[in-house]
């Protein structure tokens, strides 16, 4: 059988440049009310959306 360690998880994203791990963070921006989900890489500090359009922080 042929080895499956290579095989990449869904599940554990890794960053797109340096392959790091990445966790889930969230952006506010408190002018606007709204929050915005991201990916921040524990490597290289960068982030990535998660989402096109931040959502309000609180339903009305
Ligand atoms: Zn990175």
């Amino acid at each position: 059988m042929e080895s499956e360690t290579k095989v990449k998880v869904k599940a554990l994203p890794q960053c797109t440049r340096c392959q790091g791990s990445l966790v889930m963070d969230r952006e506010h921006d408190l002018v606007t009310g709204l929050a915005l989900p991201v990916l921040l890489c524990v490597n290289c500090g960068c982030r990535t959306p998660l989402m096109k359009h931040p959502a309000p922080l609180y339903r009305n």
